[in-house]
């Protein structure tokens, strides 16, 4: 979802840009007009995430499975070894894509008990000695499961934030790069984000092609061939909008509220709606339960849909329910599936 006010300035804008005439996608990325919207969302972006300036933003094209590819590409130029967690279907893709490029090591962090849980004991993860970085989620998607605690590592941490970057307050210098696709919480499709400390530059391998080298990328802000203008240009208005709520403290708020309105449900009525995550791990951004058969989620789904709450499937591979609450599904919409879901439970 984007939240309303930001389609609405879409909506207005569209057909004359600041008295222009045109619209914003229109312009050229060289001129001053664009580079004005590029500056001010990379200035929003350091401030909500409280940017040292030694970290740098980028915003590219490619959405995130494309970072999986870029990562090993950048940072595997000179010490071609890197780890990967994994405890759920992102963090194991990423890995996928990126052991062409280098010598990986693949680790499971979850426990082998239901409910599901991480093991957080980092001596259980053997993980190697003289490693470029270690690749983790923070928070899977398609499970609903997120890391609750961000581990202290001799190597740089670099983490997949797709689904969760902006639904609270996060200490970035705990990594040394984030990256995700930005249609979750900052934007629409076509774009990804990276923000990295300088650090972690001029280690590309040969074969990385300029557009999509951090470290010329990083110079040239974004702008060393022709960005996705219109999508930086949404993504900017959403930074704008996420400021004027009152920021990331105020989002996890919303989250907070919106995702224990849903598992509390879960919890109550548990051999309706089945949540195989142990509650320290269960995500703020995807909630993911089943129902006891096929034929009940059908109904269950065909249920919301006549209430107007929509998209409720899970992930094609998991199947069961998905109730993704990113920063603009507001509190009211929860709340519509939470008396649903009580309806649906007792009838
Ligand atoms: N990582 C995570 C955590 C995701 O949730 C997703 C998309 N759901 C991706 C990667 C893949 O993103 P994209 O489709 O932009 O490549």
């Amino acid at each position: 979802m984007l939240p309303d006010e930001v389609r609405q300035r879409i909506h207005e804008e569209w057909l004359d840009w600041q008295g222009l005439g045109c619209s914003i996608a229109e312009l050229s990325h060289r001129g001053d007009y664009f580079r004005e919207v590029l500056q001010q969302c990379e200035k929003n972006f350091r401030s909500l995430l409280n940017l040292p300036n030694d970290y740098h933003v980028m915003f590219l094209h490619g959405g995130a499975q494309t970072q999986f590819a870029l990562l090993p590409m950048n940072l595997l130029g000179k010490n071609n070894r890197a780890d990967y967690l994994t405890y759920g279907f992102w963090a194991k893709r990423a890995y996928l894509e990126a052991k062409r490029y280098g010598d990986l090591q693949l680790v499971d962090i979850r426990t082998s008990n239901t409910p599901y849980a991480i093991d957080e004991q980092i001596e259980h993860w053997n993980l190697r000695e003289d490693i470029a970085y270690v690749h983790c989620c923070t928070n899977e998607t398609i499970e609903g499961i997120r890391l609750n605690h961000i581990p202290k590592l001799n190597a740089p941490l670099v983490a997949d934030m797709s689904s969760d970057l902006l639904i609270h307050p996060i200490d970035i210098k705990q990594f040394k790069l984030v990256y995700g696709c930005v249609q979750k919480n900052l934007g629409i499709a076509g774009l990804s984000f990276v923000i990295i400390h300088e650090s972690l530059f001029h280690q590309a391998m040969l074969l990385t092609p300029n557009t999509l080298s951090y470290t010329k990328q990083a110079y040239e802000h974004s702008l060393y061939n022709t960005p996705n203008t219109f999508g930086c240009y949404v993504t900017g208005l959403v930074l704008e909008w996420v400021q004027k709520e009152g920021g990331l403290s105020v989002m996890a708020k919303r989250s907070q509220q919106k995702a224990t309105l849903i598992y509390e449900l879960i919890d109550q009525y548990p051999e309706v709606f089945v949540n195989n995550v142990h509650p320290d791990y269960r995500s703020l951004s995807n909630i993911i339960f089943h129902l006891p058969s096929e034929e009940k989620e059908e109904a269950f789904i065909k249920g919301a849909e006549q209430r107007g709450l929509l998209f409720l499937q899970g992930h094609r591979l998991l199947g069961g329910i998905r109730v993704s609450i990113y920063n603009a599904m507001p509190v009211e919409g929860v709340q519509a599936l939470a008396e649903y879901m009580k309806e649906f439970a007792v009838q």
